[in-house]
């Protein structure tokens, strides 16, 4: 059984990932603000450095997967520390895990990106996106804090980490270590609950089409990463999966 370390799985998407991978025998180091194995801020560079050095402290600077959910919505009135986790807290993350993932058995990282990644277009030419693509974080929270709405920063982060994953592949590639995203729609978590809950911000997730009818749940979520990680999804790299009821299809049903 092998040995995986998962972000932001106090709650919602990751909890259910956690208790996926506990289910079928692996052993998780939990990294969130509470809760977990490792308790650590992912919204500072320091923060990011503990939990690398202590999850290479708990695995023995070998591991089989990481998954990071940890991630921040549009709505909590902080847009720099939006930024800093949802980008941030992944990039660094998977910089530090890379050498131990590398010592795994059939390793391989899934990121949580969302379906809001590409709603908005041209994103990879606006300069927060760019800011966070060039690892400048003073730069990237100053334009969150000065020039985004929260939910702009949001889309653009998750357009970010999705560009970071795929810019990895070849690099990943060579080095035996699997990478890949999903895109998830709305899912029924405290983050989505908080948006619900948002003047401004609920009506809007309420109106988003989702073709099945419905919003998912995060064992939904947690079935594909399951998938994505296993040796059935072997083949599988470099890829954002979307896992939205189709609301990603509706939007641009021709760009693809
Ligand atoms: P959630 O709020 O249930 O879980 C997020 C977790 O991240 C929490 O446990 C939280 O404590 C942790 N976290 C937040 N800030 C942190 C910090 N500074 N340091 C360490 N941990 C921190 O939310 P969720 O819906 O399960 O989201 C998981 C991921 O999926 C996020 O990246 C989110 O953006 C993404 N996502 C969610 C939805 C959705 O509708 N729920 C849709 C698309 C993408």
């Amino acid at each position: 059984m092998g040995t995986f370390a998962i972000s932001g799985c106090a709650t919602g998407i990751g909890a259910a990932t956690r208790k996926r991978f506990e289910a079928d025998g692996h052993r998780v180091i939990g990294i969130d603000l509470r809760d977990v194995e490792i308790a650590a801020d992912l919204s500072t560079a320091e923060g990011r450095e503990q939990a690398i050095a202590e999850t290479f402290e708990a695995c023995g600077g070998r591991l089989d997967g990481t998954v990071l959910c940890a991630g921040l919505g549009g709505h909590i009135g902080n847009n720099a520390m939006v930024a800093s986790v949802n980008f941030f807290g992944v990039a660094d993350l998977l910089d530090g895990f890379f050498p131990a993932l590398q010592k795994g058995e059939d390793p391989s990282a899934v990121v949580m990106c969302s379906n809001s990644a590409q709603l908005v277009p041209d994103a990879g030419t606006l300069p927060l996106v760019k800011a966070m693509l060039a690892r400048d974080e003073p730069e990237a929270r100053r334009i969150a804090d000065d020039e985004c709405t929260g939910q702009l920063v949001y889309m653009l982060s998750k357009n970010a980490v999705g560009t970071d994953v795929r810019r990895r592949s070849l690099a990943w590639g060579d080095a035996g270590v699997r990478i890949n995203a999903v895109a998830p729609g709305p899912i029924q978590t405290p983050l989505l609950q908080g948006g619900l809950d948002t003047p401004g911000i609920g009506d809007a997730i309420r109106e988003f089409k989702v073709p099945v009818g419905r919003w998912g749940r995060p064992e939904e979520i947690a079935e594909v990463v399951a998938f994505l990680m296993g040796p059935h999804g072997g083949f599988v790299h470099g890829s954002i999966w979307y896992v939205d009821g189709g609301a990603d299809a509706l939007t641009r049903a021709d760009r693809f």
